[in-house]
């Protein structure tokens, strides 16, 4: 169903499937594997693509169609595909694209997931990779190949939060004619719509802000309406869709977005700032801290500065291992973006097996502690972290 606005949050709560004969005010969850054709002309006009309409859930489904709608709208992009996950969003996003022979050009701190599917996976079927070094931009173009088809990144990067010029970017992707896919995760279409500077592939993991309440698994992938027919001729066919369950609890996860970034925003930026202050702390990084780097750069591109905020606590491994344990209120479990507050200490779980020498590249030292804050109280939150660096002095 169309409507007038551009605003977001109309956007995300006003765009639906149209109504049945039911008049249901709420979209009903369509859980149906297949669509009765109405007859054989109609069934040989579908697969022909001669007419619209739903034939198989694993091409498509109201639930998942609605789902992109919205997201198209609020990322700016003409055409997308939701997947069962977003790994499989990521790796559809580029299996689609690259063939034997191509090049990848990334990050080293993209998600990790992402790292072993173009490194150990993607060799096997003869596509190479370079790391790009996110803090010397000045050397990307150098490492762009002939054969380069494609440039991949996260900003803000995880768990650093360090920022890629996505308006530079973009430009010299465009210039060279090679695919910049962005995994947009951590800022959400809310704070950041990487395709307006020029990104050609976005991809989310819904499972983090866009559900937002740690129930559901998804992903998607935004682009043009010509990319997306090829990656929806790769979908179609190797199978990652996503189930229309999930597709409906996103879409009502949708409605509440931007209310939840803006808590999600307004709370991580008082942590920052309060941590700022601590003289347990050595480093804060958050984008919207007047401290960080690329301040001026977060300020162009994002809205605000996401849910996720990074720090160093003196005294290292130890010292973080024993903030962990200190914890009272906040979670320690391998997430992010969800209404409760989640801490992790990256250098001993999630980047435990890459040497140490890598995590610094990448800017984990060994006690940095990322916190995705949640939407709980901030007075809550704060003196959760609080008592925590008290109880956890060596
Ligand atoms: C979690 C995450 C993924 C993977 O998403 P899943 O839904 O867990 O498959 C990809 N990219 C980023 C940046 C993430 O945080």
């Amino acid at each position: 169903m169309s409507i007038e606005s551009t605003n977001f949050e109309t956007i995300a709560i006003r765009t639906q499937t149209e109504r049945s004969q039911n008049n249901e005010h709420s979209v009903p969850l369509y859980l149906t594997s297949s669509f009765a054709f109405d007859d054989a002309e109609h069934a040989r006009a579908l697969f022909a693509d001669e007419v619209q309409g739903n034939i198989y859930t694993r091409f498509s489904n109201p639930n998942t169609s609605e789902l992109i709608e919205k997201l198209c709208l609020l990322e700016g992009a003409e055409d997308g595909f939701a997947t069962a996950t977003g790994m499989s969003a990521v790796f559809s996003s580029m299996a689609t694209f690259l063939s034997q022979g191509d090049h990848v050009l990334l990050c080293k701190s993209v998600f990790g997931s992402t790292v072993q599917i173009v490194t150990q996976i993607f060799p096997r079927w003869g596509i190479e990779y370079t790391y790009a070094d996110i803090h010397k931009p000045g050397t990307w173009e150098s490492l762009i190949k002939p054969n380069t088809k494609m440039v991949l990144i996260e900003t803000p990067s995880n768990p650093a939060l360090d920022l890629v010029d996505l308006e530079w970017l973009g430009k010299l992707c465009k210039s060279k004619g090679i695919l910049l896919n962005v995994d947009n995760c951590f800022a959400t279409p809310y704070l950041q719509n990487p395709i307006k500077w020029g990104a050609d592939i976005v991809t989310h993991s819904a499972t983090k802000y866009i559900d937002g309440q740690g129930r559901v698994l998804g992903g998607v992938i935004l682009s043009s309406k010509a990319l997306i027919e090829k990656v929806r001729f790769f979908c179609r066919h190797s199978g990652p869709a996503m189930s229309p369950f999930n597709a409906w609890i996103l879409s009502k996860s949708l409605e509440t977005l931007a209310v939840r970034m803006d808590r999600h925003c307004s709370n991580a930026l008082e942590i920052a700032q309060f941590l700022e202050q601590h003289s347990d702390v050595e480093l804060v990084k958050y984008p919207f801290l007047p401290s960080h780097p690329q301040h001026e750069l977060a300020k162009k591109q994002m809205k605000a500065g996401g849910g996720i905020v990074t720090f160093l606590v003196k005294g290292g491994v130890e010292r973080g291992r024993k903030f962990i344990n200190s914890l009272q209120l906040s979670s320690h479990c391998a997430n992010l973006g969800d209404t409760r507050t989640i801490i992790t200490h990256p250098a001993s779980t999630t980047h435990s097996k890459i040497s140490e020498s890598d995590r610094e590249s990448v800017g984990i030292l060994p006690g940095l502690i990322r916190v995705s804050v949640g939407l709980e109280h901030i007075d809550d939150i704060k003196k959760d972290i609080e008592q925590a660096l008290k109880a956890s002095k060596m």
